[in-house]
């Protein structure tokens, strides 16, 4: 089989698994771009790599619109499982067609207090993300894809076949309206001229370890908010709206302005 037909049929695989979004990234981008240390590029993690194949599935801005909420909790736990066994079914079947391939896990950290001391993690998907061609890294640290802006879910497959590369946008998502940044709870994403805010990720876990405790992890208001993607024309664009939430509610936790979202946020979690 030739390696175009391989691609071919490793997509069509990964959409039959589920996959939203499917992009390829050969590893000569992490050097040319030399955007983290060596020892977190794949070709150093799991030495065969040629190629990292990028996997994603959208979250329902309805369902993040109720954050922090056990309904949101329960949204990225299913994500993240479908993630996982997408990308274990896809390294299985590039394995049976004769080339080398595993995944890196969708969440690979213990637990949240692991984040506390330690933030970065051992492979970033995101950056995976961006260099298989599915979107640009806004102003939260997010990647934003024109879909669905930053409101995906991202697993990453690794392989030794060389995989012809998706072109990486050549235009930025990100508007830096700071939308992100001034409904943050814990102003962790700090207002600046840079491409990429500075981010207080101690402040951020910290926050998500008590989420935790209360049962409705993660946070994900800057994912809620951004106003990028297509997936905004599907269910509206409600931006006033979150700009005043932060505002509203540490008035009156039950604002009448947010009967459905403080409905769901008061029942199953703490
Ligand atoms: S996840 Fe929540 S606390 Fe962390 S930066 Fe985003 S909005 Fe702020
Ligand atoms: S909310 Fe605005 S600044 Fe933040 S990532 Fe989205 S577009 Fe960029």
């Amino acid at each position: 089989m030739t390696l175009a037909n391989l691609r071919l049929q490793i997509t069509r695989k990964a959409k039959q698994l589920g996959a939203d979004l499917v992009g390829f990234a050969p590893v000569s981008r992490w050097e040319e771009l030399n955007e983290v240390p060596a020892p977190f590029y794949p070709q150093h993690i799991f030495p065969f790599t040629r190629t990292v194949i990028v996997l994603a599935v959208p979250v329902f801005i309805p369902m993040v619109d109720t954050t922090p909420s056990v309904v949101y909790a329960e949204l990225y736990n299913t994500t993240n499982r479908i993630l996982d066994e997408m990308a274990y079914k896809l390294a299985q079947f590039i394995n049976g067609k004769g080339h080398r391939s595993v995944y890196f896990p969708r969440d690979a950290y213990g637990d949240i207090s692991a984040l506390i001391d330690k933030p970065e993690a051992a492979f970033s998907h995101v950056l995976a993300a961006k260099y298989a061609g599915l979107g640009t890294i806004g102003f939260s640290h997010a990647l934003l894809t024109k879909e669905y802006g930053p409101r995906v879910r991202l697993v990453s497959v690794f392989t030794d076949a060389e995989l012809s590369p998706d072109p990486m946008p050549e235009k930025e998502l990100c508007i830096h309206c700071e939308l992100c940044s001034k409904c943050c709870p814990t102003d962790s994403l700090l207002s600046s001229q840079k491409p990429v805010a500075d981010m207080d990720k101690h402040n951020c876990s910290i926050y998500h370890q008590q989420l935790k405790q209360r049962f409705c992890y993660p946070c994900g208001v800057c994912i809620k908010v951004c106003p990028i993607g297509n997936d905004r024309k599907l269910y509206g664009q409600p931006t006033q709206k979150y700009l005043k939430e932060k505002k509203d509610l540490g008035k009156e936790v039950n604002s009448n302005d947010y009967p459905d979202w403080t409905h769901i946020r008061n029942f199953g979690s703490l």
